[in-house]
């Protein structure tokens, strides 16, 4: 049965796009069919992470009928499938986003995870991510602005009706005046299911744009997402520590083909 999450938080910055292309990328690892979708319409970035950001048919040509959807799907080297959202302010005009829930429709029953990226904020394009989902995963910042909003988005998914599976908190580099698991529990009401460190590597893995858990599969970030995709999946998470020599192989493949 296909899974739809849409991974979202209210606040804009908290690493909703991270989260979901290093998800999708640690599932596809453990042998998962994975597709993640760009909801982000007016500001999409998905692409960047995967590297298909100058895609000719995007998500914004589908919702316009423009093109079929086995043709705006893109194949990553690591498995996994994305369906990109144009990068071009032209192609606004005309997009109905109301109509996402079609497109997950459509996928449902082709793979194991549709991982929906979704949309800062409590507009259009987030309420229908939500709504084009069956489950939620809230991701948030250990700090109370990134918590309120979180909060916002968890009142209006409960209203919606969809479960929502947890609480990431992304970003933690363990200062005193961050807030604790316990207390984003307490305020959000749902359990905190990964804590994912402040980790340098998740920024080049963009700039170099392979996801994380690929790009520094050892690193603090790749593991945190690899034992929640574990935690997902309802497995035990076992470190296997990618060998060094290997990295550098792979380090030496992407210098060669770096454009
Ligand atoms: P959102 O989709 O919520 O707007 P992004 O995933 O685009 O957020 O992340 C915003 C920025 O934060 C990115 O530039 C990314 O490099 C950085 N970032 C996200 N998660 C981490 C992390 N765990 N450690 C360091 N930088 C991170
Ligand atoms: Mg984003």
């Amino acid at each position: 049965m296909t899974r739809v999450i849409c991974v979202i938080g209210g606040k804009g910055g908290v690493g909703k796009t991270t989260i979901t292309s290093n998800l999708a990328s640690a599932l596809a690892d453990f042998g998962q069919k994975v597709i993640a979708v760009d909801t982000n319409l007016t500001t999409p970035n998905l692409g960047l992470h995967f590297g298909v950001h100058l895609a000719p048919f995007t998500l914004h040509d589908i919702l316009k009928g423009k093109s079929k959807l086995k043709d705006s799907i893109y194949i990553h080297p690591n498995g996994v499938n994305v369906l990109p959202a144009s990068m071009s302010i032209d192609d606004l005009e005309g997009v109905d986003v109301s109509r996402l829930h079609e497109i997950t429709f459509s996928l449902k029953g082709k793979y194991d995870f549709i991982l929906l990226d979704g949309a800062a904020g409590l507009g259009r394009e987030a309420v229908s991510g939500i709504m084009a989902a069956d489950e939620i995963l809230i991701v948030t910042n250990p700090d109370l602005p990134s918590v309120a909003d979180a909060l916002k988005t968890i009142k209006l998914a409960e209203r919606l009706g969809k479960k929502i599976i947890g609480v990431v908190v992304n970003r933690i580099r363990g200062k005193d005046y961050e807030l604790t698991k316990e207390e984003v529990e307490e305020m959000t009401g749902y359990p905190v299911i990964a804590m994912i460190p402040e980790d340098k590597n998740v920024s080049k893995a963009i700039f170099s744009k392979t996801p994380v858990v690929n790009y520094s599969p050892n690193s603090p970030a790749a593991l945190e997402i690899k034992k929640l995709a574990c935690s997902l999946l309802g497995i035990p998470f076992v470190e296997r520590r990618v060998p060094r020599g290997f990295l550098l192989f792979e380090k030496l493949i992407r210098w060669a083909l770096r454009k």
